[in-house]
């Protein structure tokens, strides 16, 4: 009998990465496999309290911890101390892990899934003489991006520490879109140190990554066929997450108010804005009274997600504008964090008020949703010029003299996209695409089956 692949999955410790391992691991259950997901001790006791009663994916998988290294109370926005603490602590941790689950099954760890932010993790599958799989949760041109480092180093784009050289836009190879050396990954960092240590861990990454059995990626050649273009190796597999849901909802840091959706199936089609910035990206008190007036001026339907940490200086609730939810009523909805996949699914959607983290950014295209796009950081301003210059499915807000983006702009470009069908007509052309990618046949599809086949003959 051919053992059952027993499958450790690593997820880099944040929401938009936990997300889409946790979905592919659902999918390779679903194949027969059996998988043990590794979050941090801090993300895991979340990801618990967060389950709803009925989902039982507990009983699908089996969700264990280690620690990151950093005390419960400690800022794990501190990406340099949560990168250090994680060196130290977790490789030996997991090490733990795989020996106990190859003391505990007979066929023992088959291989490992780990997110390529986590690159220390396939070292340790290597040292135990495991296959070990990549899995890049973001779009391959910053894959792409990553791969090249030493490259933009030689060409003088960047310094050894990752400072801007050259501040003209580049092309990575002749079938690339045009990327913006200040909207690399690591240029998000103004903190030398930290920028240093990101290039550090980039080139340490690429060198475990291209030595790994498999580079998948959560995109599809119809996205961005440059990047698969010229990384060949890298096999994309995606989206997943997005148009092809399993319909679990585990993973997820907050609880899911499904309130919304009631709300939404009154609406009438076609209607609404969705405002939503993911997990990690923050507003000040100033800018998001900005964008409340805006809502407000706008006089369209809104659902708003207003997560509890949202704010950098105010608690959410004390930093709405006076009377605006007198004044709104019923024409808005505000929760603490929505079932973004069910509601970029509902008809009432009409576009997208979009942080353009990649993961909202794909769950968008797949439901053929335009976007409004207001990038924070890190690969979201790169995602913004796919949406708005490369698919031309969106618009971007201009920050005015005070550096926010203010209440007319927000009104305007909501006016504009509303007032133009043809972002409609393509982001439905676009969801097309997608669609008949991940489906029997389509490339992405395929891909995953060979990746499935390779997974069961291990
Ligand atoms: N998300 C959600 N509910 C919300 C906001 C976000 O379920 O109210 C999910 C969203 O569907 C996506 C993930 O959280 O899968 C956010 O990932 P993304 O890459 O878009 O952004 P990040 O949080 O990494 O900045």
């Amino acid at each position: 009998m051919v053992p059952i692949p027993h499958i450790v999955a690593i997820p880099y410790p944040a929401q938009g990465h936990v997300l889409p391992l946790m979905e592919l691991s659902l999918w390779l259950v679903k194949e027969g496999c059996k998988i043990t997901f590794v979050n941090s001790e801090f993300n895991h006791k979340r990801v618990i309290k967060a389950l709803s009663e009925n989902d039982d994916v507990q009983k699908k998988i089996s969700l264990v911890s280690i620690p990151d290294g950093l005390g419960p109370e400690e800022d794990r926005t501190d990406l340099k101390k949560l990168t250090e603490a994680i060196a130290e602590v977790m490789p030996g941790k997991l090490e733990e892990v795989i020996n106990m689950i190859n003391e505990c099954d007979e066929n023992g760890v088959s291989c490992v899934i780990v997110d390529e932010n986590m690159g220390w993790a396939l070292g340790v599958a290597e040292k135990l003489n495991i296959r070990r799989v990549a899995f890049w949760p973001a779009a391959a041109a910053m894959l792409a991006s990553l791969f090249s480092v030493s490259k933009l180093i030689d060409d003088g784009i960047i310094d050894s520490d990752g400072a801007i050289l050259k501040k003209q836009g580049i092309k990575l190879s002749p079938n690339m879109p045009i990327m913006n050396p200040s909207d690399f990954a690591w240029a998000c960092f103004p903190d030398p140190a930290m920028r240093k240590m990101v290039i550090e861990l980039v080139k340490d990454n690429n060198e475990r990554v291209k030595s790994a059995d498999w580079i998948i990626c959560n995109s599809a050649k119809e996205l961005e066929p440059g990047p698969f273009a010229m990384f060949p190796q890298v096999s994309p597999i995606g989206p997943l997450l997005a148009s092809n849901r399993l319909g679990f909802s585990a993973g997820h840091f907050w609880p899911e108010d499904s309130s919304c959706l009631k709300w939404l199936d009154q609406q009438p089609n076609n209607s609404v804005i969705y405002v939503a910035f993911g997990s990690f990206t923050i507003l000040d008190s100033a800018q998001f009274q900005e964008l409340a007036l805006g809502l407000e001026l706008s006089k369209r339907r809104f659902l708003w997600v207003v997560r509890e940490n949202l704010l950098t200086d105010e608690a959410a609730d004390n930093a709405y504008p006076k009377g605006f939810k007198d004044r709104i009523g019923n024409r808005g909805h505000i929760v603490k964090w929505a079932p973004q996949q069910e509601v970029l699914a509902h008809p009432s959607i009409a576009c997208f008020l979009s942080h353009c983290g990649w993961n909202s950014t794909v769950e968008s295209v797949s439901n053929g949703v335009p976007f409004l796009c207001w990038p924070y950081f890190a690969d979201q301003l790169f995602n913004q010029s796919y949406i708005c210059d490369v698919w031309k499915v969106g618009l971007g807000f201009k920050k005015n003299e005070f550096g926010i983006i203010g209440k007319e702009e927000i009104k305007n470009k909501m006016d504009q996209l509303f007032g133009d069908e043809v972002f409609k007509e393509r982001a439905l052309d676009l969801q097309a695409k997608v669609k008949s990618s991940v489906k029997g046949g389509g490339s992405s599809n395929k891909m995953f089956g060979k990746f499935i086949d390779w997974i069961k003959t291990g």
